[in-house]
């Protein structure tokens, strides 16, 4: 576990923290309890959260691009093959060789695809979708919930 100095920003692991010196004279009602001091500058640390995950489907087509948010991977891949089967491979017009492949391809997919699965199928659909280019394409990007702005 990481702990952060509330003093100089300092990240520190717990067996590097030192023990905290009259706890009791340096907390006000409310406080959060610290884990340690710092052994920089003196001055209390406390837990450093990891931020919380978001698995992002990002669809870029000619109108832009839009996203659905989900808080698993697997639950994105799912999501994207169900998208996949139902509005995707019923269009397809199958007296196209490159089409009837692809829809063969979108139809096989596994309702809970795992990530090989559903990479080929996102491949092969970018290289259906926009071939030389990848204006159409779906991708699943994942980062945290709430991140900082740079
Ligand atoms: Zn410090």
């Amino acid at each position: 576990m990481k702990h952060a100095c509330n003093n100089c920003g300092a990240v520190h692991e717990t067996e590097d923290l030192a023990p905290i010196k009259d706890l009791s004279l340096r907390l006000e009602p409310g406080d959060v309890v610290p884990t340690g001091e710092c052994p920089d500058c003196g001055a209390m640390c406390h837990p450093v959260t990891d931020p919380i995950l978001v698995h992002t489907v990002v669809f870029h087509d000619y109108d832009g691009c839009y996203a659905v948010v989900f808080s698993t991977p697997a639950a994105a891949r799912s999501w994207v093959a169900g998208w996949f089967k139902v509005s995707i491979a019923q269009d397809l017009d199958l007296d196209s060789e490159a089409q009837a492949y692809l829809a063969g391809v979108l139809k096989a997919l596994p309702d809970k695809p795992d990530e090989a699965e559903l990479e080929q199928a996102l491949s092969d659909y970018a290289d259906w979708a926009s071939p030389g280019g990848d204006w159409t394409r779906v991708e699943i990007i994942t980062g945290p919930m709430d991140p900082e702005p740079s």
